[in-house]
């Protein structure tokens, strides 16, 4: 799927003649008619609409469609289209398959999935979208179709590429009609049921992040927080999603998240998944491993009141060394959750009490792992 930003380039206007040479083929093995050209540029089999009036070709799929309908909801298209057809402009671009307009930087996947839509819950000159097949008549869409997007086990990675589609060419009210209800969606999935039921939320929570729609936003964080909680994650695939998304805040908080995580798993884990991971990313891996098992062992400074620094500095590790703790060496946020602050030793010296919350002050900066992370040296 392209990158969708608000800055892209939305839309490469332009005409191309298509050579409808003697290499037309009918494709026989299909009951639909197929119009293939010698470059294999064909009709899309559902958005060919016969009384459409705008041909638009993505990569090399022809798609017709009613203008209408394009540049309803103040979408990019009603100012990037040319003009129709008139005396002084007799072949603008879109006026026939040997003259389409072209779109760049879409796939005929995504654009499908966004005239399903934009077919589905529509209804010409409305002002808001509305759960109407307004052209049941030109299309195969069906009532049926809409209520799906609202069934328990909805489809969510199709929501997520309307709200996409919407968002990129400025469809307002489907954008926002999307991104409600894939919030919804969201809300009503106390957990991901399993692996097959999951939605791919890594380009759930991109367009939540670049439409800047808070809720879904949080609402992604929170499941990518419980999968990791639950070990459940493809951490290696996440790095690789989001690496390149790493100026913005909400990736760092998902990525500092799962490198903590990650690293924590050690050197075997990642070695399984290595082939996946940058040169860059195994460096991360291995320096942050090493520098949180060395926090561990670093000699924590406190101001002493007891008088006694030596002794008492000496006295905690004891402390330290005599809990019990069986998670990973590097896993330094744990292992200060886990030391006993109501022992003896604890409670009647105040001064390693002070020492014990140094602890944690050096813990709690792994709360908001991303900046642990970033101070590294990659
Ligand atoms: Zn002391």
């Amino acid at each position: 799927m392209s990158h969708i930003t608000p800055f892209t380039p939305l839309l490469i206007g332009g005409s191309r003649t298509l050579s409808r040479t003697k290499s037309l083929i009918e494709d026989a093995t299909s009951t639909v008619s197929k119009l293939v050209w010698g470059d294999g540029t064909k009709r899309d089999e559902r958005y060919y609409i016969p009384d459409g009036n705008t041909v638009i070709l993505v990569e090399n799929v022809l798609f017709k469609v009613h203008r209408s309908t394009l540049t309803s909801d103040s979408s990019v298209f009603g100012t990037s289209l040319p003009p129709p057809k008139s005396s002084k402009n007799p072949s603008p671009p879109g006026e026939s398959d040997e003259n389409p307009f072209v779109l760049g930087g879409e796939t005929p996947e995504n654009f499908r999935t966004l005239l399903w839509a934009l077919y589905a819950l529509y209804e010409s000159n409305s002002s808001c979208p509305k759960l109407v097949a307004c052209s049941l008549e030109r299309t195969e869409v069906s009532p049926q179709d809409i209520a799906v997007l609202y069934a328990p086990g909805a489809d969510l990675d199709m929501i997520t590429r309307i709200a996409s589609g919407a968002h990129k060419y400025n469809f307002v009210k489907l954008d926002s009609w999307a991104a409600d209800l894939l919030t919804s969606k969201l809300r009503e999935r106390a957990k991901p049921e399993n692996a097959s039921s999951r939605f791919d939320f890594l380009l759930t929570l991109d367009y939540a992040v670049v439409s800047r729609k808070a809720q879904l936003k949080d609402e992604v964080v929170r499941i990518i927080k419980e999968l990791v909680a639950d070990d459940d994650i493809d951490y290696a695939r996440v790095i690789s999603f989001g690496g390149g998304r790493d100026h913005q805040a909400t990736w760092q908080k998902v990525l500092g998240m799962v490198y903590y995580h990650y690293t924590i798993q050690g050197p075997r884990r990642w070695d399984r998944d290595r082939t996946r991971l940058s040169e860059r990313a195994r460096t991360l891996l291995f320096v942050a491993f090493a520098r949180l098992v060395d926090m561990r062992k670093s000699e924590i400074v406190w101001e002493h009141t007891c008088g006694n620094e030596k002794g008492c500095a000496a006295r905690l590790q004891r402390h330290l060394e005599a809990q019990i703790y069986v998670g990973s060496p590097a896993d330094f946020a744990s292992w200060v959750r886990c030391i006993p602050t109501q022992s003896f030793v604890v409670v009647s010296h105040s001064c390693i009490g002070r020492g014990v919350a140094a602890l944690k002050e050096r813990a709690r900066v792994l709360e908001e792992p991303w900046d642990f992370f970033a101070s590294l040296q990659w």
